[in-house]
């Protein structure tokens, strides 16, 4: 607890009275008739914000990329198209079900996937593309829906890193065939740990839902019996309570993500315009909720991430390493061919972003930043 007088972290979640109102109303109150009266509050708040028809609460993100890859038919031995950056929760519940991610390269400005790379990827196991709005920048979505659509294949958006983006005048989750985010404390909304599963086709929600409670099905009326096996990732009361709080400042928890994006952008702005840095990039026709902010640093800055992080360490600031290409990771076959995501991850790094930081704090991480190459 002490140590974060002086510690400057990644994120954490912003905690007011509200929250702490609704937690202790869950606890004191949510049992019997009203165990799942702030999840299903929370469900209706999330859809509305995203502005799907139907939503289903979980335990985790990961748990509703399962529950999401299992509902759209994805089965043992299929294929999913994944990009190269994400975090690995994007493709272990791939994995989980027995089928196979195929890592595509990313765009270089917005780190997502390059949607023309798409295509030469599709073999006749291919049956889902999951689209990743990586760190609140956004997908190409019109041309990822077209080869969906040319093709067959479901999308899957996960939308973990993009609450407050939009593509198009649409929230990002609300345009594939389903969409996905978390609430994991480190998100912009956060229930400790949490997800959701979001679609405008209620059947698909609905076999969602029965899998998610052992494979019980609603309409077969007959206690503890089921037809089908399922899984349980399910979101307590309490969780959803903290969720509902959070929920009712959605548009001042985005907007403040937003701001600290434009005191890291203004501090940066004398390296951007020389061409030493990149920070998230967003489309003319996309908003980006700015989950993190990220920097990339030109190669002639020849950055050694590892001693950049023990710098920043060494003065209390949190930093963290723009993620791995998944496919080097030893579990995976390597695609170096995938040349954008292999040139870039080790010139990148997340910088702090929680909703309470201050000005001060964020010119201090970008001097200690710009000190660290002097
Ligand atoms: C955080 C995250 C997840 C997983 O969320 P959990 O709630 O921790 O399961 C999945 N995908 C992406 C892109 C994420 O950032």
């Amino acid at each position: 607890m002490r140590e974060e007088y002086n510690k400057i972290p990644i994120t954490k979640p912003s905690i007011t009275k509200l929250e702490i109102d609704y937690v202790n109303d869950a606890i004191s109150h949510g049992w019997g008739e009203k165990c799942y009266e702030y999840i299903k509050l929370f469900e209706k708040s999330f859809a509305e914000h995203i502005g799907c028809k139907n939503a289903l609460a979980t335990s985790s993100c990961t748990g509703a990329i399962h529950l999401a890859l299992m509902a759209l038919g994805v089965k043992s031995g299929d294929e999913v198209i994944v990009p190269e950056i994400t975090w690995i929760a994007t493709v272990e519940p791939i994995l989980h079900i027995g089928a196979k991610p195929i890592f595509v390269d990313v765009l270089p400005d917005t780190w997502c996937i390059n949607s023309s790379k798409i295509e030469n990827a599709i073999t006749l196991k291919t049956k889902a593309i999951i689209a990743v709005h990586v760190y609140g920048n956004v997908c190409e979505m019109d041309e990822i829906l077209n080869i969906a659509k040319k093709h067959k294949l479901k999308v899957l958006e996960d939308a973990a890193e993009g609450i407050g983006s939009k593509y198009k005048n649409k929230r990002v989750g609300s345009i594939g065939d389903a969409g996905v985010f978390s609430f994991h404390g480190t998100k912009t909304i956060a229930t400790g740990e949490g997800g959701i599963l979001v679609s405008n086709d209620r059947s698909l929600i609905e076999k969602a839902a029965i899998l998610n409670d052992h494979g019980r099905d609603p309409k077969i009326n007959k206690t503890f019996w089921m037809e089908n096996y399922g899984y349980k990732y399910k979101i307590s009361n309490l969780q959803a309570a903290m969720g509902c709080a959070q929920m009712e400042r959605v548009n001042e928890l985005i907007d403040k993500k937003r701001e600290i994006f434009k005191w890291y952008e203004n501090g940066f702005k004398d390296w951007i315009d020389q061409g030493l840095v990149k920070l998230n990039h967003t489309q003319n026709f996309a908003v980006n909720g700015y989950w993190m902010p990220t920097i990339i640093f030109d190669k002639s800055l020849n950055v050694d991430r590892e001693v950049l992080f023990d710098y920043m360490k060494k003065r209390n600031v949190d930093v963290r390493p723009f993620f791995y290409p998944l496919s080097s990771l030893p579990i995976f076959d390597n695609c170096e061919e995938n040349i954008i995501a292999y040139d870039i991850f080790n010139r990148g790094i997340n910088l702090p972003s929680f909703h309470d930081i201050t000005t001060k704090e964020v010119q201090f991480v970008i001097d200690l930043i710009k000190s660290f190459f002097e």
